[in-house]
């Protein structure tokens, strides 16, 4: 199984060691090398016959002769010329950048050129085609796998490797199954090793167009296995978090009913009561609730949260409230103060905060119901007398980590951990797939979109001088700048600059600057001035971009709106349309890269947090989206979240499924697989 690649044609010592070096060790992972993409060679057709079909993809044998380099201006560009001829015809080949050929091809010799042809003066070409000897056979007359080409080794080598690899070992043996079998069958997919044989060597019959847009069985079987681990894993990384029962338990009655009733400010919508009955189902049950509420900016989190910690309060437990900066702590403690203050005791607890060590001491005695902070709130020294229920907003701008942390502050506390980046869903599973989710797919009433205008940085004037109309017929706007990384003097300095600019700009209307390095008290004083709309623009940094709250306010200008990826953009504009008047955003612009220009365009034509989510997904990939933070993100092989998205609510429902029954012997195997992958993602969870 793990013999050495040497025995397999082509490969001595050296290329054994660079295969190595690419992570291609056993036979097993060079079947497990994946093609790319697949030709169809099954027709093999006449020179005559290719010079009628003026274009389109072809396989044509012949003898090739008068191959010369030709002579091109341009550096880097190496053309050769040939002709292939089979007592037919005459067919024109041209390749580029293969200078090798000129000394490979045999005169005389027959091969078999697979490639595109091309229209051209003299009547049609074949450009870049494949070339491989007739004699050899191996991959005339077949769908041919293209492969990548991996460090030095290129598809044709590759494809000749992988398909000895297939002759001469036993692939069943090799990459042996460790799906049930009837779970399979139930999806109706072929058993993997199968479903290899089948990448590497396609049946005849197989339609190209599903192996390419890898939809045949085969693909699927590979697409939903990898799902199916993953999930299987979270399921059980899930499983051992709420295992146990947690020691306290809620009352949810009339009396927390009238409670609830009494502290809301307005009507919630269908989607908040749907998802407040969610939480406190989960509130109900035995095991601690670990829940992700997903939506949009705007959509109305904050309420929820705070429903959820009356129920907790009325019960007798604390609640604690995480969010990832100190304004929007400071925010968040304002709202909940005025919502909750009469009733129950609020502290804030943030490094800038006054009064920590009293509302520390509130809180170990159980005389504050609730901590509204930072990560302040998991230093060591903070405790609590009963931790029942933690929030943390924007959970994506935490580790793991630090939910862990938190969670450490009481006995096995409920968890509500809320977002506002829009995730797509396939991509929620993956990522979070160990929590619960609910989804707030619905904005409270009065609400009209943002109109946004994406704008070139030669119409700056026109915006401004707009924007100064408006402000001074009472509007209230935002205007943010890209954060600087180099230095916090640079930025502090660089937005004060900009300020200054910006307020010459505006003449008589009141503006302040706002950035995350003022102190806290100064920044207070900001934020309650513009609130209560004796500011009426407010220059920031990036600060603003999470849950700022300030619904009357209805401009936003974000300067150098290149500078800032897809899922940045959405949270800033939904700094504004909070309240029932109509708002605008402008994203002033420099020169666009293509992907800039991909961005913006998607930002200027969607206010739907999922869309363009799944266009952010699109252009930068999982990883990217998520950042580094969210340890663990596995990278997959075959499957795509995107495309493939019902194979992976497939997989997800059948991983929890079969959770319970993985002690019965019949999934040794899989428990073998997993088992061990489960134990390291813990221990990353737990150390990172
Ligand atoms: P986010 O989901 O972005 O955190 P918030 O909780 O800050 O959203 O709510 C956005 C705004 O909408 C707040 O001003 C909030 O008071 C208001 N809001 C939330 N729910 C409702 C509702 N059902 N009816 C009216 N206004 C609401
Ligand atoms: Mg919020």
């Amino acid at each position: 199984m793990d013999s050495p690649l040497s025995r397999f044609v082509g490969v001595g010592p050296v290329r054994q060691r660079e295969l190595a070096e690419l992570g291609l060790r056993s036979a097993g992972d060079l079947l497990g090398h994946l093609p790319h993409r697949y030709e169809d060679r099954r027709k093999v057709i006449s020179v005559a016959e290719a010079l009628n079909s003026l274009e389109g993809h072809c396989t044509v044998r012949g003898v090739l002769h008068d191959l010369r380099a030709i002579r091109v201006r341009r550096r880097n560009l190496n053309l050769i010329s040939g002709r292939l001829s089979d007592g037919s015809g005459e067919l024109q080949v041209s390749w580029f950048n293969r200078p090798y050929l000129v000394n490979q091809v045999i005169p005389g010799e027959e091969y078999l050129l697979s490639g595109k042809l091309r229209p051209t003066r003299g009547g049609v070409q074949l450009q870049n085609p494949s070339c491989e000897r007739a004699d050899s056979q191996v991959h005339a007359g077949r769908i041919v796998p293209i492969y990548l080409a991996a460090g030095k080794f290129g598809p044709a080598f590759l494809r000749r490797l992988i398909s000895d690899v297939l002759d001469r070992v036993d692939v069943m043996e090799t990459v042996p199954e460790y799906l049930p079998e009837a779970l399979l069958a139930s999806r109706g997919l072929p058993p993997l090793g199968e479903a290899i044989v089948e990448l590497h060597r396609p049946a005849e019959s197989v339609s190209i167009e599903s192996l390419n847009a890898r939809r045949s069985p085969a693909h699927l079987r590979l697409i939903y296995g990898e799902f199916f681990d993953l999930q299987l894993e979270l399921a059980l990384l899930r499983a051992d978090q709420i295992e146990q029962p947690k020691p306290h338990e809620y009352a949810v009655n009339d009396r927390v009913r009238e409670v609830a009733r009494g502290i809301l400010p307005f009507r919630l919508t269908d989607a908040q009561k749907r998802v407040l009955k969610q939480i406190v189902d989960d509130l109900r049950q035995r095991e601690p609730m670990l829940r992700l509420l997903q939506g949009d900016v705007g959509s109305g989190k904050t309420i929820i949260a705070a429903l959820a910690l009356v129920v907790a309060f009325e019960s007798g437990l604390q609640g604690a409230f995480m969010a990832p900066t100190e304004l929007l702590a400071e925010q968040h403690f304002r709202t909940l103060q005025s919502i909750l203050g009469e009733r129950y005791r609020v502290v804030l607890l943030t490094s800038s905060a006054a009064e920590g060590k009293q509302s520390r001491a509130l809180l170990k005695q159980g005389h504050a119901q609730l901590a509204v902070g930072t990560h302040a709130l998991i230093q060591e020294k903070i405790s609590f007398r009963q931790l029942g229920l933690c929030v943390i907003d924007e959970q994506h701008r935490f580790g793991v980590a630090q939910r862990r942390l938190l969670q450490r502050k009481g006995l096995r506390p409920d968890m509500l951990v809320m977002t506002a980046t829009p995730i797509p869903r396939s991509l929620a599973l993956t990522a979070y797939g160990d929590l619960e989710v609910s989804v707030l797919d619905e904005l409270p009433p009065g609400r009209s979109p943002v109109a946004t205008q994406v704008v070139p940085l030669e119409m700056r004037s026109q915006v401004y001088a707009e924007l100064h109309r408006e402000l001074r017929a009472g509007a209230q706007a935002y205007i943010v700048f890209p954060l600087i990384e180099e230095s916090r003097h640079l930025e502090v300095a660089s937005i004060e600059t900009q300020g200054t600019e910006i307020r010459a700009l505006l003449g008589d209307v009141p503006s302040a600057v706002l950035h995350g390095r003022m102190p806290a008290t100064e920044r207070d004083e900001v934020m309650k001035a513009f609130t209560g709309g004796t500011l009426r623009v407010l220059i920031a940094t990036t600060v603003i971009e999470v849950g700022v709250d300030v619904p009357q306010a209805t401009i936003m200008i974000i300067e150098s709106a290149e500078r800032f990826g897809l899922a940045q953009l959405h949270q800033l504009r939904g700094r504004v349309g909070r309240g029932r008047r109509v708002s605008r955003c402008v994203a002033l612009h420099g020169k666009l890269s293509v992907e800039g220009e991909r961005r913006l365009a998607c930002f200027g034509s969607t206010t739907d947090g999922f869309e363009i989510a799944e266009t952010d997904l699109d252009i930068r990939g999982p990883g990217e989206l998520l950042g580094t933070r969210q340890a663990g993100l596995p990278s997959f092989r075959a499957a795509n979240l995107l495309r493939d998205r019902e194979w992976l609510i497939r997989a997800r429902a059948d991983a929890r499924e079969l959770l319970p029954r993985l002690e019965e012997p019949q999934f040794a195997r899989l428990r073998r697989r997993i088992l061990p992958r489960v134990k390291s993602r813990y221990e990353r969870f737990a150390g990172g």
